[in-house]
């Protein structure tokens, strides 16, 4: 398979299917597609504008479920060419939506309770999602290095997407994360970076090398190709929906780090809604964060607009971005929708990973910790209504956060007697 090489960003041979133009979400003014991420105008950050005109409704519903079992199902509604599947991709998506019966049971909630588990993913969190976008943009403005500057699980992403791909990769990451997350990261061949700092120091970094020859001709998934990456965060409110039999959940819980998941959620559940490919219905999306770094959290709870940065310090690794980017859209969302942001402890995270495991056979990373222990919270203090069909977010696998649980072990240690059973108070 070939890689494009366009010469011009604005070439009209770039092929990003139903995308047309790229758009500033603070002041409209748009520009054509290419590796740029910040409006020239007003320097507000730039998303995906689409034309969606063409499209029959039951047409589009029957070219979706005719398509694979990931995300390219969605690629009509995505920056991708029509080609998408052919091309050398690790397919991530289409996880499982599974009906928590027993955790709802524990929790009260009366409605349905679903957890949309993204540990299923090729390198086990929800980043292949958006790394799968921004990998289509790289080959279509002719980029041959991938890079990020990541949390964890986005590194591993863009590793296992860039070997997959035929792609050169070096990614950036705090030097100081968990064991699992190193090694998910490596294994894949790449170049991997650790930087003596936080995440905010590492994004930092990563815009210095972007406007230096040193960074040239490379796609930082997360800051030059950002506008498509975002865009994969959509497919999670597309899968939600055509697995609830097209249909809109009530109430969403969705854990946040920069913000953009739950943001793109959010754009995607209102495409569908102008698609008529779901019902027009309320909605509530809520945001959870772990306390050690509850920067959006703080000010919804204080009713601020803006988002005033905290230096984290929490196990949940992969939400620790203590500046996050699309913190004010993330509060203007959970009003609008009459949601809410929210944050628990460490101890709290830990507890809420075990009840998850214990309730319903899945092992999440802290950041799912985070989101089932906000969901916790919320329907104690009755903002989260019990009676209403709610999803709740696991975005990664606990292999990758072991030390968060790291007491749990061995019930009993016995000699290989049915007598040593007996004494160990197992029969
Ligand atoms: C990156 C990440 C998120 C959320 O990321 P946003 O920056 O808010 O889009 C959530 N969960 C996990 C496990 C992640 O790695
Ligand atoms: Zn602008």
């Amino acid at each position: 398979m070939a890689v494009q090489t366009v010469a011009s960003t604005s070439d009209p041979a770039v092929d990003l299917g139903p995308a047309a133009a790229l758009s500033c979400r603070e002041c409209g003014h748009r520009v054509p597609l290419g590796p740029v991420f910040a409006c020239e105008e007003c320097f507000g950050p730039l998303e995906i504008a689409y034309d969606f005109s063409a499209y029959d409704t039951e047409e589009l519903r029957r070219r979706i479920e005719a398509g694979p079992a990931n995300i390219w199902r969605y690629a009509p509604l995505l920056p991708v060419p029509a080609d998408v599947a052919d091309k050398p991709n690790l397919n991530p998506g289409w996880t499982k939506l599974v009906k928590a019966d027993n955790l709802a049971r524990e929790l009260g909630v009366t409605g349905g309770l679903f957890v949309k588990d993204d540990s299923g993913n090729p390198t086990h969190s929800f980043k292949d999602r958006v790394v799968a976008q921004a990998l289509e943009a790289a080959r279509a403005f002719g980029f041959t290095t991938l890079s990020c500057s990541s949390t964890g699980n986005l590194a591993g992403a863009v590793g296992a997407a860039a070997a997959r791909a035929g792609f050169r990769s070096c990614v950036f990451i705090p030097h100081d994360l968990e064991q699992g997350k190193i090694v998910m990261a490596a294994v894949y061949g790449g170049e991997l970076v650790g930087i003596e700092g936080n995440y905010d120091d590492v994004n930092r970094f990563c815009s210095e090398l972007i406007g230096d020859p040193a960074g040239e001709g490379w796609g930082f998934v997360n800051v030059n190709l950002r506008p498509y990456y975002a865009e994969g965060s959509k497919t999670l409110a597309y899968e939600i929906c055509e697995q609830l039999g097209w249909r809109l959940p009530d109430q969403i819980v969705v854990p946040i780090a920069s913000g953009s998941q739950l943001t793109k959620i959010d754009k995607g559940l209102q495409e569908l809604i102008k698609l008529g490919l779901v019902e027009d219905r309320p909605y509530k999306i809520f945001g959870a964060q772990a306390e050690g770094c509850s920067p959006v959290s703080t000010a919804f709870k204080a009713g601020h607009d803006v988002v005033r940065p905290q230096k984290p310090n929490t196990i949940a690794k992969s939400l620790a971005i203590g500046n996050p980017a699309d913190g004010p859209y993330v509060l203007d969302i959970a009003r609008r929708t009459g949601g809410a942001v929210e944050d628990v402890t460490d101890a709290e995270v830990v507890d809420a990973i075990k009840l998850l495991a214990r309730t319903e056979g899945i092992f999440a990373e802290t950041a799912g910790g985070v989101t089932v222990g906000v969901t916790q919270k919320l329907l104690k203090d009755g903002v989260l209504d019990p009676a209403k069909t709610t999803v709740v977010l696991n975005t990664g696998d606990g292999l990758k956060t072991l030390d968060a649980v790291a007491g749990t072990g061995l019930t009993a240690t016995i000699r290989p007697t049915l007598d040593s059973f007996r004494e160990a108070g197992l029969a």
